[in-house]
């Protein structure tokens, strides 16, 4: 890699879902924004990514307004309008429907990697393309810019950067702001696997004694994106056995709600944690995705999280533009910091306590879960208030994101 200086007003360090959602945004709306990774183009980037993400109405809307749900492949777009969770320790179960709902559909199941190569299409529509840099050596934080110093000599100047580096953010530690992190005794397993029976658009989870193990309907009928989180001994058995005892392991682990797997991909594994970065911001610095949080995959939801930080942080610079205000200023970042801060803080805790009352081996406790679950689902109004929040209907929503939903 060649030193290069760039420069622009906006600066984001990481090529990520995130980062490239918020290029795409702010680029689209006339912005002169750079965006670098460590990792330099489509094809290197391609790296095998098994996670399969489950994405709300409202990301989509974000996806599409960056140009990149239509530069995804139909036949790599799965839909869900059923979603069923139960206890493997019980009976209690909860059901989701989209009719319910009044909707066409309860969300998208798309492969990280998919989504990633639409969003750098998309920025390479609107004639961006990701700048290589090396490991960032430091941030010089100046009175009206910042430069960002690769370890190669490239220099990259702007009036405001962005860390969308992710969880181990390089960008957020240069700044110095805290990230209080808190790791879970689980790790997930991520794959593609394919079942004798077909998925029928029902994306399932099943909460084992060692974690939940999930299958989200791709758009073959008959092939899930499968996240398993177990404990990290199991999970990294599991990566290690030979596919056809792997199959017959995930497919007892599902209770054989599928039928028989019959085939697998190549199956990753991630450790797992909560976290949530002290500040969102500081003069001429703001963070967005896995940089600024992280939440357990069980209800999928840190992508989406990550996508309503880009547009509400678009949503801010954009209205700061207008009002003639430097998009590095304190005032402008406080206010993106004081929107999604909170709303994130929310679903850390709501999915902490999931994470905890299914991780309860007490019988009490188990009794107590299993009947709240029937309970809840007997409950109209909580189930649908449950339903709305995880599908990022409701909340304080960027407008891009409003009105996401596709009714029937
Ligand atoms: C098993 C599993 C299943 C999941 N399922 C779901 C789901 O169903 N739905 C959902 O919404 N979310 C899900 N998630 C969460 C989702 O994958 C993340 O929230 C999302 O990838 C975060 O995107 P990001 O762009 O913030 O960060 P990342 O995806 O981590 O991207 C960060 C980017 O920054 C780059 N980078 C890092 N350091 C530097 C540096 N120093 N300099 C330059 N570039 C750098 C990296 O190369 C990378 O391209 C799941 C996560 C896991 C682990």
């Amino acid at each position: 890699m060649s030193a290069i200086t760039r420069q622009a007003d906006v600066c984001i360090i990481g090529a990520g879902p995130v980062g490239l959602a918020l290029a795409c945004l702010l680029i689209r709306a006339g912005v002169a924004c750079l965006i670098a990774d460590r990792v330099p183009d489509a094809a290197s980037h391609n790296r095998i990514d098994p996670r399969a993400l489950a994405l709300t109405p409202a990301a989509r809307a974000i996806l599409a307004a960056c140009g990149a749900w239509s530069l995804l492949e139909p036949a790599s777009i799965g839909e869900f309008q059923r979603m069923e969770v139960w206890d493997a320790a019980g009976t209690g179960r909860i059901e989701f429907d989209s009719a319910s709902l009044c909707l066409s559909t309860l969300g998208y199941i798309v492969n990280q990697s998919d989504l990633e190569s639409a969003l750098r299409a998309a920025l390479n529509d609107a004639r961006t393309h990701v700048i290589p840099i090396a490991d960032l050596e430091r941030v010089e934080f100046g009175p009206d810019q910042i430069i960002a110093h690769g370890t190669d000599g490239s220099r990259l100047l702007a009036r405001l950067v962005v860390g969308a580096d992710g969880a181990r953010s390089r960008v957020r530690e240069l700044a110095g702001i805290g990230y209080a992190s808190h790791a879970y005794e689980q790790h997930a397993l991520a794959c593609t696997a394919r079942s004798a029976l077909p998925h029928g658009q029902v994306a399932r989870q099943r909460f084992l004694a060692s974690g939940p193990l999930a299958f989200l309907p791709l758009a073959d009928p008959h092939a899930c994106g499968i996240v398993w989180s177990t404990t990290p001994e199991q999970a990294r058995r599991l990566q290690l056995q030979d596919e056809a005892a792997f199959r017959i392991q995930l497919a007892a682990a599902g209770g054989h709600i599928l039928g028989d797997m019959v085939e697998s991909g190549p199956r990753m594994v991630f450790p797992l944690q909560r976290a949530q970065a002290e500040r969102y911001c500081r003069p001429r610095l703001a963070l967005i995705g896995d940089a600024a949080h992280c939440v357990h995959p069980l209800a999928g939801q840190g992508a989406n999280l990550g996508l309503l930080d880009a547009a509400s942080l678009a949503q801010v610079l954009l209205e700061s533009r207008q009002a003639g205000r430097d998009p590095g200023s304190l005032h402008t970042l406080r206010r993106y910091e004081r929107w999604r801060r909170g709303e994130n803080e929310m679903m850390i805790s709501v999915l902490d306590g999931m994470h905890k009352l299914f991780g309860s081996r007490d019988p009490a406790m188990q009794r107590l879960r299993n009947a709240g679950l029937d309970l809840c689902n007997a409950l109209g109004p909580v189930k649908h208030w449950l339903m709305a929040r995880a599908m990022g209907l409701s909340g304080d929503l960027p407008g891009i994101a409003l009105g996401s939903a596709v009714l029937r």
